[in-house]
């Protein structure tokens, strides 16, 4: 009888591995490759660049948002995750990455009360190409997981130079004045405790825009949430672009 049933279940539905998506064993979560190398970022975490705090390098530089944190940082099963999420139109991974995210948002920003959650923008052309914007895709996702409001509050005005191309001096030169908030919104920033999201924190100079842009325009607090978090230069990878 046991045997019937694990052949139906195996008829009517594939398990895949909640990383790479391969089909894997029913009984698993996980496939063997991506069990190897999760890489988690174990508390306690340096809020100000994101990292476990034995990891952290940051030296406490200043940015406009407040605090950041992830459940991952961008290598082994989570850059095959972040791929599978950009690079193919199996967009439904975009539900798992946002319940870890979600995860990492109990662990670290429990107490908090954000009025809103918003996104990092992509340019209307970039996201044609695309066809999506994986950013506001995750905090779509986590705005209902958390009941938290997602409002698109920031556009991208300008078409700038990939981030990966250009070296960490460069990357903020580069998004100055990108970023603007749509009009429509400009009330109800005033005072707001935003949580800003997106898929990878590289440099950290895109969110830092964006902070930036929501923080002149009068919100109260910007704190960051990012699927993973790349470590310097080992993991700058045309995949990286925050
Ligand atoms: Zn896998
Ligand atoms: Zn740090």
């Amino acid at each position: 009888m046991k045997k019937l049933a694990d052949f139906l279940i195996a008829i009517f539905y594939t398990r895949r591995c909640r990383y790479c998506r391969k089909v894997i064993d029913i009984r698993e979560r996980i496939c063997p490759d991506c069990k190897k190398d999760i890489p988690r970022i174990e508390g306690p975490v340096c809020y100000n660049c994101g990292f476990s705090q034995k990891e952290c390098v940051c030296k406490k530089k200043s940015q406009h948002y407040m605090r950041i944190c992830a459940p991952y940082y961008y290598s082994g099963a989570a850059k095959r995750a972040v791929k599978k999420l950009k690079y193919s139109d199996d967009i439904d991974i975009s539900y798992i990455l946002a319940e870890d995210m979600a995860t990492a948002y109990k662990e670290h920003y429990s107490e908090m009360d954000f009025d809103y959650c918003t996104f990092v923008p992509s340019h209307k052309k970039e996201q044609r190409k695309r066809g999506f914007n994986q950013a506001q895709l995750l905090a779509q996702h986590l705005s209902k997981e958390l009941g938290i409001p997602c409002k698109e509050l920031l556009i991208k005005t300008a078409l700038t130079t990939p981030q990966h191309t250009l070296n960490e001096s460069m990357r903020s030169g580069n998004l100055l004045g990108a970023m603007q908030v749509k009009d429509r919104h400009l009330e109800k920033i005033r005072g707001a405790r935003i949580l800003l999201c997106d898929d990878v924190k590289t440099t950290g100079s895109t969110l830092n825009e964006c902070a930036k842009t929501l923080m002149i325009c009068g919100a109260a607090e910007v704190d960051c949430i990012t699927y993973c978090i790349a470590k310097k230069d080992n993991d700058k990878t045309k995949n990286s672009e925050g």
